[in-house]
């Protein structure tokens, strides 16, 4: 086992409850004083700084959400004057203004610093070359993992998203060892790779460090046999840091959560109480250390639950379940939950089906139909009609028992779904409610 900060990493649970308390209220004292609308809503809850005094007493703090970075548009839950900023980064703003988050020097070096745990924990070293196919720019996933993959000492190619065929070229020609964008990338990469006549054996590539979209553990298989690497799964979000909030390490039994800057809560999204650890709920994340833009209970969206038990590996910090979706990307129809990561974990169990798929949903009449579009090998396509039938009738039936509705299952072409470099779209709804 290799870490990067073993002190921190592996600290005693009891000593690192007391780092938490000591940050958590700094951190409540901090926003207290210098933003005004963290005071606002703190004093309309009737909590004051010094109300903290166990960390079982956050649950008294109001929750943050993406509204409250948009309604403090852009600079105003900052808690430092900007001269005292020295880099922003923001979402993409497709739904109405972006969300603006900005960071410190001090939380620049932190935020480099959970990206070489990250790092190391998916085994790469100073020897590695990582390849960084993050998109770079204002999101944080390009300039997130290339910080910390300096800070360890590896020779980062930092070669953005995008352009896949020189993407492989480099990988080839560089010897690429680690590889970091998002786990649908790098199926598309795979297909391209293919079509260039390259196989695994051809490069040096050992790991993958997957993020940015929920996965299933289906699609790391698929991604692992086909690569021949491992694949590991890295978890953040820009509002909390960015990546490097949370990582894999070997034992691949969820993610360790950063627990010495960041305090992790799992709440039932529609009560908004805390649950019990092991039950699903939406991730709350509250950060501790950082100083541009502290962010208390932030609401992920993201659906996961904890395991406080110390792993394998000997870290003793939370791990949190691999995140299987999104409470934004769920589509209810008729009344039924339904994730595009369940749909993936279904058709990733059926012979001649490639992880390539989309689920259209529709109003016909007052009734919602849910339509999954799925791609089959080039093998299968050329085959009988019989055989697509009987396919698509297996396909059908796996996916009634697993979603619980049935769907309407289209079978199409090889490489016709859009491929996506960065975060795949797997749903369109084209209900007007
Ligand atoms: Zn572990």
């Amino acid at each position: 086992m290799s870490y990067w900060d073993k002190e921190k990493e592996c600290m005693p649970r009891e000593q690192l409850r007391e780092l938490q308390l000591r940050r958590l209220k700094e951190t409540v004292y901090r926003v207290y004083a210098f933003v005004p609308a963290y005071k606002a809503k703190m004093d309309q809850a009737g909590i004051r700084p010094d109300d903290i005094k166990c960390l079982e007493d956050l649950e008294k703090l109001p929750f943050t959400t993406k509204q409250d970075l948009r309604d403090n548009y852009p600079f105003g839950l900052f808690a430092l004057p900007m001269s005292e900023v020295v880099r922003i980064h923001s979402s993409s703003g497709t739904t109405g203004k972006p969300t603006v988050v900005g960071y410190s020097k001090k939380d620049i070096d932190t935020w480099s610093e959970l990206m070489a745990r990250a790092l190391t924990s998916a085994g790469a070293t100073r020897y590695s070359v990582i390849q960084n196919a993050y998109g770079y720019g204002l999101f944080t996933g390009g300039l997130g993992v290339h910080y910390g993959a300096e800070k360890i000492g590896a020779s980062v190619i930092p070669s953005s998203g995008g352009n896949t065929k020189r993407q492989i070229m480099l990988m080839q020609d560089f010897g690429t060892t680690e590889l970091t964008c998002t786990p649908s990338y790098v199926l598309f990469m795979y297909e391209i790779m293919q079509e260039m006549g390259i196989e695994p054996a051809d490069l040096k590539l050992k790991a993958g460090i997957f993020g940015a979209e929920p996965w299933s553990e289906n699609m790391r298989r698929e991604i692992e046999n086909k690569l021949k690497i491992k694949a590991y799964d890295i978890y953040g979000l820009s509002e909390v840091i960015g990546p490097g909030v949370a990582i894999e390490c070997a034992c691949k039994q969820g993610l360790h959560i950063a627990e010495d800057h960041f305090i992790a809560e799992v709440i039932d999204p529609l009560s908004e109480k805390v649950l019990d650890d092991g039950s699903q709920g939406e991730l709350v994340i509250t950060t501790i250390s950082k100083e541009a833009l502290p962010i208390i209970r932030y609401r992920t969206r993201d659906l996961t639950a904890l395991d406080r038990n110390i792993c394998d590996c000997g870290r003793t910090h939370t791990r949190m379940r691999k995140v299987l979706g999104r409470s934004d990307d769920m589509v209810i129809i008729r009344g039924v939950n339904v994730f595009p990561s369940m749909v993936e974990s279904v058709l990733l169990n059926i012979p001649g089906v490639e992880p390539h798929y989309l689920l259209i949903v529709e109003r016909k009449g007052n009734l919602d139909q849910l339509e999954v579009q799925v791609e089959v090998s080039e093998k299968l396509f050329s085959d009988e009609v019989r055989k697509l039938e009987e396919l698509g009738a297996v396909i059908g039936k796996e996916m009634e028992s697993a979603l619980g509705i049935n769907a309407k299952i289209r079978l199409v072409e090889p490489k016709s779904i859009q491929r996506s470099e960065g975060k795949a779209k797997r749903v369109i709804d084209r209900r007007n409610i």
